[in-house]
């Protein structure tokens, strides 16, 4: 059985499924979805993703992760949590980067928010040093501080979209159309249209507004742990603070882009990530505060050109013209260094810029 014959047979029983539950079963269906599947990252894969491009990201982040757990009286214990890590390079950059910080791995258990097992294998050989506990979302982490990290995970989570037609506001949904081929329809949402006009009334017919309740889910449990347990969390994602109004749902497969509805499962599909949602609920929260920040300048100030030149001075040729091209295309406004956002959140008692400030 192919994933599209699985889809088919739910659109013939139901008539038409949401773009989230699209999304859901291509990237994550049990037995044929993306993640559980196919090798994404590298050269080999289909995408490649910041730390994987450069040690530095990693290292960086690490850093940050230390500085904050100084910030919060350097607690005995913490947990480092990374939710979605791919192969693992993240982490093990962040833990080898603070190696020499004074009682802090001492203080890190790792935890790893994953559903992949074939991932879940990969990120075990490449965390020796701190051996990770997983599990499959964030309402189980263990009730203690929590330093989050979260590159390129909310953007892997399954959105709604919604477009505005002439009489009120539609829900974008997958079904079997003309001459059996699958195709998007537009179907109308009376009982959503007035919420919908009165959030954005300056929207005109065509436009598109993406919501993702599971990246809303998660923020409220991110935020939760905060408020109880302390810690801090470090989002990033490329996404925008406004609304572009047009669809950014994309598939990705062998580094170009692929039609959305072919050869399902065996693409990545994704969207941008909606911080203004995403900052609007830490406001819920009285005692948290947030921060946001492009890629690139929050890399600058965390010292990414003097973390670079120090590399250079003991590396190869090769390695020489990989760091000045990875840092180039971590931070540069034309590659990851704009489009990618980086957003901080902590408690309002232990509020500090780094990463974040002016200097
Ligand atoms: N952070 C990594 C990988 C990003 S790809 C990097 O930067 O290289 C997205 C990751 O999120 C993968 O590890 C995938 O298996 C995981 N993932 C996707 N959906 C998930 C979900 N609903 N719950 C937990 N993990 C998920």
């Amino acid at each position: 059985m192919s994933l599209e014959r699985i889809i088919r047979e739910h659109l013939y029983a139901q008539g038409v499924m949401s773009v989230a539950e699209y999304m859901t079963y291509a990237l994550a269906h049990p037995e044929y979805g993306y993640y559980r599947t196919q090798e994404p990252f590298g050269t080999e894969g289909d995408f490649i993703t910041a730390p994987e491009v450069s040690q530095v990201f990693g290292e960086l982040i690490g850093i940050w992760c230390a500085c904050q757990w100084e910030v919060m009286g350097r607690p005995d214990t913490v947990s480092l949590v990374e939710l979605g890590p791919g192969r693992g390079t993240l982490l093990s950059d962040a833990l080898r980067a603070t190696k020499h910080v004074e009682g802090f791995h001492h203080a890190c258990e790792v935890h790893l928010v994953e559903t992949s097992q074939r991932l879940r294998d990969i990120q075990k050989h490449a965390m020796t040093t701190h051996p990770p506990h997983w599990h499959n979302d964030v309402s189980a982490l263990p009730e203690k501080p929590a330093l989050v990290i979260a590159n390129e995970f909310l953007d892997a989570l399954p959105i709604h979209q919604y477009v505005k037609g002439d009489k009120g506001w539609n829900e974008r949904c997958l079904r079997v159309g003309d001459s059996d081929t699958l195709s998007w329809i537009e179907n109308p949402i009376p009982a959503m249209t007035t919420a919908l006009s009165s959030h954005f009334p300056q929207a005109k017919t065509g436009d598109v507004i993406e919501v993702s309740p599971a990246s809303e889910a998660v923020m409220r449990q991110l935020c939760g742990h905060i408020t109880h347990y302390g810690g801090a969390a470090l989002l990033i994602d490329y996404g925008y603070t406004e609304p572009p109004f047009n669809s950014t749902l994309q598939a990705v497969k062998n580094h170009t882009y692929h039609p959305i509805l072919e050869e399902i499962g065996q693409a990545d599909i994704t969207a941008h990530v909606n911080f203004k949602a995403l900052h609007n609920i830490v406001s819920e929260y009285q005692t948290l505060t947030y921060d946001i920040s492009t890629q690139g300048a929050f890399l600058k100030r965390m010292g990414i050109h003097e973390r670079t030149e120090q590399l250079l001075s003991c590396a190869s040729d090769n390695q020489k013209k990989n760091l000045i091209s990875g840092t180039e295309r971590l931070i540069s406004g034309s590659q990851m260094g704009t489009l990618f956002k980086v957003m901080a959140v902590m408690p309002k008692h232990s509020a500090n810029r780094i990463g974040f400030g002016d200097e």
